[in-house]
């Protein structure tokens, strides 16, 4: 038998490293974001969202880059 590959829990609840969709820059885990649930914007974290993640799939932006009002 394999034995079962070892993954940092880090690496396993965040698949990828999510960029700001104004700036190209990483946003980092405990940045204020923002994101867009059924068209609400939300204000969030990944750290705040880590158990929630499929949640953050879509653009994301940094809080002081959000383009909107
Ligand atoms: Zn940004």
């Amino acid at each position: 038998m394999e034995p079962e590959p070892t993954v940092e829990p880090a690496a396993r609840v965040i698949p990828q490293r999510p960029v700001c969709a104004v700036c190209g820059e990483v946003i980092g885990v405990y940045e204020p974001l923002m994101h867009v649930v059924d068209e609400i914007p939300r204000e969030t974290s990944i750290a705040a969202c880590r158990e929630h993640l499929p949640e953050l799939t879509g653009p994301l932006w940094h809080r002081d880059c959000w383009p909107y009002p």
